[in-house]
């Protein structure tokens, strides 16, 4: 996978040159596989994790050459990552709530999401529900243009929750399968800006009371582990399902999924690898752990 060259040069190449230096598996290997693991950004207390459980499986199975640790290491990466990665959108219409702070690729990442559900034979619309900002709403119908697909706006600084309202209706009426929100990246507080995601939630849950939701949290993947704990901050008060981690075509930090999952137990749903309306993939565990650890 092109998207992630920069992490693979750089954990790929420092482990086998690592485990090519050892005679034997001994506790020095794993002190210096859990820093190159931590060099990766996968996380001090997930790196630990996952030495322990190498331990493990070194002492059942008799493992004795330490090139043995590669494969092993990329077996136990693809378990942990495995789990939650497909997205539930089954009823007609599902509701896609798409979170995250300014500049992760929010507005981007919406519209070629629409575009592969377009693709796959669904139809999208999407509701311009950050209106905090014109230049979002803008940008949004860009994308909107992009990928063929309706959009509902109202003017800057409207109710974002009425947007979502409006676009429930439209949905209704116009037969869509998928509805794409597009909210906020920034208020005045933070308190604003939760207090807005839970009005938009109690929106669609009132008006879809039985309809597949997702709320996927956008991260940048070039920010390490900052993505970790913007994750820990909107998870309690969102109720996020999934995460889509953007920009991993641009970063060597690729490790940070194994700490949103091992530490958050959130799935990856999606990865960016660009800027082009086609740079998104569906999360695979095995590709994923395959194409780090290569
Ligand atoms: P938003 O503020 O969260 O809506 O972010 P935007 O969607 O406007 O994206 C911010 C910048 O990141 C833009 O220049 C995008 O082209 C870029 N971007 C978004 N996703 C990706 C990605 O997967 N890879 C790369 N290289 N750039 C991306």
């Amino acid at each position: 996978k092109a998207g992630l060259k920069k992490t693979r040069r750089n954990m790929s190449d420092s482990l086998h040159r690592m485990l090519h230096s050892f005679t034997r598996i001994d506790e020095d290997l794993f002190e210096e596989l859990e820093e190159l693991l931590v060099m990766g950004d996968v996380g001090v207390s997930t790196a630990e994790h996952i030495c322990d459980i190498l331990r493990g499986k070194v002492k059942e199975r008799g493992i004795k050459d330490p090139n043995a640790i590669f494969d092993l290491l990329r077996e136990t990466v693809a378990e942990m990552l495995q789990g939650g990665e497909e997205l539930h959108i089954s009823t007609k219409p599902s509701v896609i709530l798409v979170i995250g702070v300014n500049g992760v690729g929010k507005t981007t990442t919406i519209g070629k999401m629409a575009a592969l559900l377009q693709k796959q034979g669904k139809k999208v619309i999407l509701a311009a529900a950050d209106t905090f900002r014109a230049a979002a709403i803008e940008q949004l119908q860009v994308w909107a243009d992009r990928a063929g697909c309706d959009m509902v706006s109202q003017s800057e600084g409207s109710d974002p929750a009425a947007v979502v309202f409006d676009t429930i209706s439209a949905a209704k009426s116009r037969g869509n399968d998928v509805i794409i929100c597009d909210t906020a990246g920034r208020l005045h507080t933070k308190k604003n800006l939760m207090d807005e995601l839970a009005k938009i939630n109690r929106v669609i849950d009132r008006e879809l009371p039985d309809a597949d939701k997702e709320v996927l949290l956008v991260l940048d993947a070039t920010t390490g582990q900052n993505g970790v704990n913007q994750a820990r901050e909107f998870k309690n008060a969102a109720g996020i399902t999934g995460i889509v981690l953007t920009k991993l075509d641009g970063t060597a930090k690729g490790g940070v999924v194994l700490a949103i999952k091992d530490v958050l137990d959130i799935p990856v749903k999606f990865v960016g690898v660009g800027e082009q309306l086609d740079d998104l993939q569906p999360f695979d565990a095995d590709d994923f752990a395959r194409a780090l650890f290569e």
